[in-house]
């Protein structure tokens, strides 16, 4: 990652804004820039954000909206780092990725530190269990990890293709070590039939992670000690009160959240499985979704002969990292570039590159008739 320039237009001139006191302004660079520039937002922006955007979808889908659209020069990714890590993996030679603040980082991502990540696999080196290891990382991890996974054979997985991920790895090795959500990962070896003792969890805190060797011999799937702090709010209880509250009520889940969430709810699955559910069912329908509340909140404006509600109703399960992109960072980016200054361009290393793509191709082998699924072109700007 590196900053390629901040002079120019200063923030802090944007900052005194209120949110919606830059809507002109940003509707007239948008236009200035013209198709040299794609906005890109994820389903947990925030609407004032989403507005301006020419798409919106989950990470890897937006990832690949760069690559699509080789006459933008430039992609604001308004989304978290990795996102635009991502995309910066996925982009033809001539596009620059921008990240519109580079304090929207990911908690779950961050769990997962490469130092970290090299240790624990020297630890299974020394016990002669790495190469029986098929490594295998959530999208929402960053470069290094994913490279990490592409170097030792292994790939990258979206919440929609986790299971046939661990399909793949297990057709190549007897176990899988999935990083960094052990939530994702556990409901994934429970939705292909493994039962929870045969999942052990990795604390890198500890010595082997907090396990026997006898425990990581007999394990099949090692789970990373990550998870996401917005889906890990939800509660089993919540789900309980829901049931009682509002009988025929469903309840519909991230797996991000708990394995004992995700045993309790109706219906489990990514971003765009929930947006289709919704969308597919009849009105009247009533909903309890765990999920961020700016897509729930959505759902809810685009969806009113559904009744739509967040699961946890007395909470705020917002994700504060990609909050931090604002109208007002989306702004001060767009009035740079029209100054001829990239500002929070993210750049990822070549040599870490080129194994995370390696790591991503290998995916979009496995799913290429899904993943071009599910982005939805936003009016004001589609014809980029
Ligand atoms: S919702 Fe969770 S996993 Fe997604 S970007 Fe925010 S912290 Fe990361």
């Amino acid at each position: 990652m590196a900053l390629v320039a901040d002079a120019g237009c200063d923030l802090e001139n944007y900052l005194r804004y209120p949110d919606e006191g830059l809507d002109g302004r940003i509707a007239a660079l948008r236009a200035e820039l013209g198709p040299r520039v794609l906005v890109l937002a994820h389903h947990y922006q925030r609407q004032e954000v989403v507005r301006f955007a020419d798409f919106r979808g989950d990470s890897l889908q937006l990832s690949r909206r760069g690559m699509e659209h080789p006459e933008a020069e430039f992609i604001v990714f308004c989304g978290v780092h990795f996102m635009a890590e991502s995309a910066d993996l996925l982009r033809a030679e001539h596009q620059q990725v921008i990240l519109p603040d580079l304090n929207a980082g990911c908690s779950m991502a961050d769990m997962a530190e490469y130092p970290q990540v090299r240790d624990c696999w020297e630890q299974l080196q020394e016990l002669g269990l790495a190469e029986q290891f098929m490594p295998i990382t959530y999208m929402n991890s960053t470069a290094a990890i994913k490279a990490f996974c592409g170097q030792n054979g292994g790939l990258v997985c979206t919440s929609s293709n986790a299971p046939a991920a661990f399909r793949w790895g297990f057709a190549k090795r007897p176990k899988v070590f999935f990083l960094p959500d052990q939530h994702l990962g556990r409901n994934t070896g429970v939705k292909l039939g493994l039962n929870l003792e045969e999942m052990v969890v990795w604390n890198p805190r500890l010595a082997l992670g907090g396990n026997t060797p006898e425990a990581l011999r007999a394990a099949r799937v090692l789970l990373w000690k990550g998870h996401c702090s917005v889906h890990q709010r939800f509660l089993p209880e919540q789900v309980d009160r829901w049931r009682a509250a509002e009988p025929g009520i469903k309840i519909l889940v991230h797996p991000e959240c708990s394995h004992e969430v995700v045993r309790k709810a109706d219906l489990t699955g990514s971003t765009d499985f929930i947006i289709r559910q919704v969308s597919q069912a009849a009105p009247g329908t009533r909903w309890a979704i765990g999920t961020e509340l700016h897509l729930v909140h959505r759902l809810a404006e685009e969806y009113p002969t559904q009744i739509i509600s967040p699961l946890d109703n007395d909470g705020c399960p917002v994700c504060s990292t990609m909050f931090r992109i604002s109208p007002q960072h989306l702004a001060w980016v767009l009035d740079n570039l029209t100054q001829g200054q990239v500002v929070n361009r993210i750049v990822v290393k070549d040599q870490v590159k080129h194994w995370a793509r390696v790591a991503l191709e290998r995916m979009l082998e496995l799913s290429h008739h899904t993943v071009s699924q599910g982005v939805h072109p936003i009016g004001a700007h589609a014809g980029h």
